[in-house]
Order: C-alpha cells, then structure tokens, then sequence
C-alpha cells in the first residue's frame, strides 16, 4: 500500500511542503521541493532522522556559570532526549579552551563529539586579566 509522508523543508526560507510516497520502506517519490536539497531532506527524513544540539552546561571555577557547548554532528532523532539527560550530568572545570572535546565519541558515535563553544579561564586568571585592562585604560586617561 503507498502511503505518505508530509513534511516542511528547512532547507532555506522558503519551507516548501514536501510530500514523500513511500511503500513500507522503500521511497516512490518526493514531490514538493523547489530544489534537490528538499528532496534529499525528505529521504534523510524517512530513513534517517537527525538533528543537532547546541546548549548549556555547567562550569565551575569560571567567572560565568554556564558554558555553550554543541554536538559536532546531528544525533538520531530518537536520541534527543538521552543526549541532553547526558549534557545535562556534565560538569566542566575552567580553563576551557574553544573547541575542546568535554565528551568524545558521544553516545556511542564515532567522530560526534561534544564541544566547547567558548573559552574560558579559570577565575583568578580572568580577574588578573579584567585589573590589568582596568589598569591599562587608567593609566590611559580612559574611563573604565
Ligand atoms: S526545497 Fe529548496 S527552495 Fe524549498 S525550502 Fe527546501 S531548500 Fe528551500
């Protein structure tokens, strides 16, 4: 029996509806799309659902509480709430460099890694670092 699918392209502005037919799980025909990204939109989709995570989590000996951190690369659809329990149980400990992998091989995936999405210092570096700019703009004429 063909059946099908709807779904809304996210692949620009536009959001063209896409419509994909399907007999259990074999793919027929996509229809909808202004441009190929739709159409591979609609299959990756069908077969395999993906998405990325960027959020928070917390760190301790910084001057900020939280850190942005990323996945860099979509998980399993079905996946989203397991990974942000995991994010959620992080703790990181400043110094944190851009970019540094705080969870590796995430969920069991190779290469998909959780990552920092800014530096931080640990809190009597950056307080040295904020007088030293203070000092600098005083001695400057500068206000602070
Ligand atoms: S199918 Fe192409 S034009 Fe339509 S929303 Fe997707 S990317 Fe944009």
């Amino acid at each position: 029996m063909i059946e099908i699918k709807k779904y809304i392209c996210i692949g620009c502005p536009v959001g063209c509806p896409l419509q994909l037919e399907h007999e259990k799980d074999r793919i027929r025909e996509v229809t909808g799309n202004e441009c190929n990204r739709g159409a591979k939109y609609a299959r990756q989709e069908f077969t395999d659902p993906r998405r990325s995570i960027s959020t928070t989590v917390q760190i301790s000996g910084a001057l900020r509480q939280r850190l942005p951190v990323k996945v860099s690369g979509a998980i399993h659809k079905d996946q989203i709430l397991e990974a942000a329990r995991k994010i959620h149980e992080l703790k990181v400990m400043a110094p944190v460099e851009i970019g540094q992998v705080l969870f590796k091989d995430f969920l069991g995936e190779k290469g998909i890694d959780v990552v920092a999405c800014r530096s931080m210092k640990r809190i009597a570096e950056a307080m040295t670092a904020c007088r030293t700019k203070k000092h600098r703009r005083s001695k400057a004429g500068k206000p602070e």
